[in-house]
């Protein structure tokens, strides 16, 4: 690279100075294109967003009703400060985007979190021409290939089915926005009743408005416990693991949907009965593929096993790949959605 980064991070975040703008800055900015609604991508704060007209609901939900938010459809173009950007689907979660920055000749996406596998409830990606290509690394190595969504899909269901025929609930934990959605659009809600914890059901809502097809759900009380006991499946964020909510609906069978449950042992640490392998993050061959796809010869890698990827991209793809520091996190399987961002998996 001869010129100056046209991106490059500081203490706010990934910063595009000759447009003046971030994108997912980790402090309050001026300025700020919002690749997508989790809390390590859109902080509250800043003065003016930029994000995808799918993704705006979400993102209003996130960091209030009276944020200053302007919205893009997906491919149309803006200017900032004399740079062109747009926004192009990432398929991590509903509205998800990639943040295509040109300015002076040179293209630079920023690709948030994605993922290249198909998702009935987010955009399918979309790999965009550049020359310098930014993109996570959370599952970046070779170990990581996840299995077809199909199979694990078909699995839940015979899990479900197993459940009810010793009388125990079935309990999803998936991330309330983006995987729990993926869930209840992948599972066959002919099996039996669905309810949601209540971190799930104001999602619902804003992914039926931009015409996700999700089953009838209702938000799982005391009062209606009874209907789903024995039966039924309740898909519920990760952190009611050892809380007394999980009592509502004993006897059940808990599980995990999450990219991570490929690593042995990660269930038993976490004392599950069971782990889907299902991730809204890019695995190994889908990294390399996007990577390809893009036609970059900078690749620019942020949060996860950055380091292992970054001597393949360099010995193997023959790619300019360097390191982008970054308070982005990778899928978590502890919590929910912690404010405080780590760098390795807490296990
Ligand atoms: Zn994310
Ligand atoms: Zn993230």
């Amino acid at each position: 690279m001869s010129r100056a980064p046209l991106i490059q991070p500081n203490q706010n975040g990934l910063f595009c100075e000759a447009g003046g703008f971030y994108i997912d800055p980790w402090r309050p900015v001026d300025r700020a294109v919002i690749t997508h609604a989790h809390s390590d991508h859109a902080r509250s704060g800043s003065r003016a967003y930029l994000c995808s007209r799918r993704g705006e609901g979400v993102l209003r939900h996130r960091i209030g009703s009276a944020a200053p938010i302007e919205s893009l459809p997906f491919g149309e173009a803006t200017t900032i400060n004399g740079v062109h950007v747009s926004l192009h689907p990432a398929g991590h979660i509903l509205g998800s985007a990639q943040v295509r920055v040109e300015h002076q000749g040179e293209v630079w996406v920023v690709s948030g979190d994605y993922k290249t596998a198909p998702d009935a409830a987010a955009e399918n990606f979309e790999p965009v021409r550049c020359d310098t290509f930014i993109t996570e690394c959370t599952f970046g190595l070779p170990i990581y290939r996840w299995p077809a969504q199909s199979e694990v899909f078909a699995d839940m269901n015979r899990w479900w089915r197993a459940n009810q025929a010793l009388g125990r609930t079935s309990i999803v934990l998936a991330y309330s926005l983006g995987k729990a959605q993926r869930v209840l659009a992948g599972v066959d809600a002919s099996i039996g009743p669905i309810a949601v914890h209540g971190a799930v059901a104001p999602f619902l809502p804003l992914y039926r408005r931009e015409g996700v097809a999700l089953p009838e759900v209702e938000t799982l009380t005391k009062d209606n416990a009874a209907d789903y006991r024995g039966k039924g499946l309740v898909v519920a964020p990760g952190a009611v693991q050892g809380t007394t909510w999980l009592k509502k609906i004993a006897p059940n069978s808990l599980a995990f949907a999450s990219g991570w449950m490929a690593v042995r042992g990660a269930r038993r640490r976490l004392s599950l009965d069971r782990g889907f392998v299902l991730s809204d993050h890019v695995d190994w061959t889908g990294l390399i593929d996007a990577v390809k796809a893009t036609g970059a010869e900078n690749i620019g890698a942020t949060h996860g096993h950055t380091a292992p990827f970054i001597r393949y991209a360099r010995e193997v793809m023959g790619l300019n790949a360097y390191n982008v520091p970054s308070r982005y996190e990778g899928e978590r399987i502890d919590r929910e959605e912690p404010e405080e961002p780590q760098t390795e998996l807490p296990l």
